[in-house]
This record gives C-alpha cells, structure tokens and sequence, in this order.
C-alpha cells in the first residue's frame, strides 16, 4: 500500500479533477503525460476515491463518447483504464470486425501477451487525437492480466473488437499511442473513414491508400 504521504499530490491531483462535476477533461497528444508510462496501482488512492475516480472515468468515456479511456487521458499517471462498448454497429460490421457488446469494467494493472499468432487490422482513433483514424495491426487474440477495482484477479482471453479496445488502453498506460503502432499511410481525417472506408474490413482503403494488411 505504501507510505499514504508520499502519494499526496496524486490524491490532491485526482480530489482537485473531481472537485468539478460531469466529464473530465481528455488529454491530447503531445502532453507528456502521454508518453511516460504509468505507476502500478498499489492503494495511491484509498478506495472510496478509487471509486469516485473510476466513475469519473466512466462518465469521460460516455460523454465523450468512446469505448474505453486510460488514466492518463485524464492527466493521471496511474495504471488504471476503463472499458466499455455497446457496440452500436451493423451486423455485417459486428461479424467482420468481431464487435461484440463489452459490459462496463475497470482494468487495474492490466497486461497483456497475444494468444497465437494471428493479427487483424482495421481502422481506430483516440480520445487524444481528435479527428483522425488510422489502420493498426494488432494481435487478434490477448490474454488480459490485472485486477478490478476490487482487487480480485482477473486473467481473461479477448478477442476481435474488445481484444483491440483492452489492447490500445494498456498500452496508453505504458506511454503508447496507437498512433505509434499505425499503418502511417491510412491515416485518415475522421470525415474521410466515414466517407470513403466505413466498410466493414479496411481492403479498400489499402488498396486506394497503398499499404498492406496483415
Ligand atoms: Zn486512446
């Protein structure tokens, strides 16, 4: 649990952001925050702070809307992320992409490994870069590592959409922006995805845009 003292300016840090009511504001890329990687949660906060945070999270991520946000979207440096997706897509889309409604749920001190070989490739975007999409290969299959905002263990295999949601979060935590692991040449305005490459695999967009799928 540590030394509550020496986690002070955390705890003023996330007591100031919950001060103000309704959605936190979402950091955007090119705050370090960003790209220096998280602390592992070990009890910085104690647990009705936790909660309170976690449900600021959610709100965030509603508001927003998205379907997961990480602790340092919010300016804070913890290893915390939270997950959601109700999946509101068409059934061709739902089946090629592998989007499956995610119920709510808290990642504390996630990790994860892929499961297998296979990688897929389509188009996401970030709370904290605005306006754009790009195509990123992921693995198509991860085992999840961590805990819930409980403490109770969790180590559980995702695959198609919410492998990618739990991955791109994780990843946030230790400083990664999808950007970093995007195809450079499909990157897209949100306006252009939505035009041109809402189909439901990103063949297209390949071949116009010139890059390679996995
Ligand atoms: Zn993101």
């Amino acid at each position: 649990m540590g030394n509550p003292s020496a986690h002070a300016p955390l705890t003023e840090l996330v007591e100031e952001l919950l001060a103000v009511e309704g959605p936190l504001p979402i950091v955007a890329a090119g705050d370090p925050v960003l790209r220096r990687g998280t602390e592992p949660f070990d009890g910085q906060l104690e647990p009705a702070l936790l909660a309170r945070f976690v449900e600021a999270l959610r709100i965030t991520m509603h508001a927003a809307p998205g379907v997961g946000l990480a602790a340092p979207q919010v300016g804070v440096a913890l290893r915390i992320a939270v997950i959601e997706d109700p999946a509101p897509v068409a059934e061709e889309v739902r089946r090629a992409r592998g989007r499956e409604p995610q119920p709510f749920r808290a990642l504390v001190n996630p990790s994860y490994e892929p499961v297998g070989t296979g990688r897929a490739a389509f188009f996401e975007g970030c709370l904290s870069v605005p306006g754009y999409q790009a195509v990123v290969a992921r693995p198509a299959e991860v085992r999840l590592t961590g805990q819930d905002e409980h403490g109770r263990a969790l180590d559980e295999v995702f695959t198609g959409w919410p492998a990618r949601i739990v991955q791109h979060e994780t990843d946030h935590l230790d400083g990664v922006l999808y950007l970093d692991r995007a195809e450079p040449r499909s990157l897209s305005s949100h306006q252009a995805v939505v035009e041109r490459w809402s189909q439901p695999t990103a063949e297209q967009a390949a071949r116009a845009l010139g890059f390679e799928l996995p």
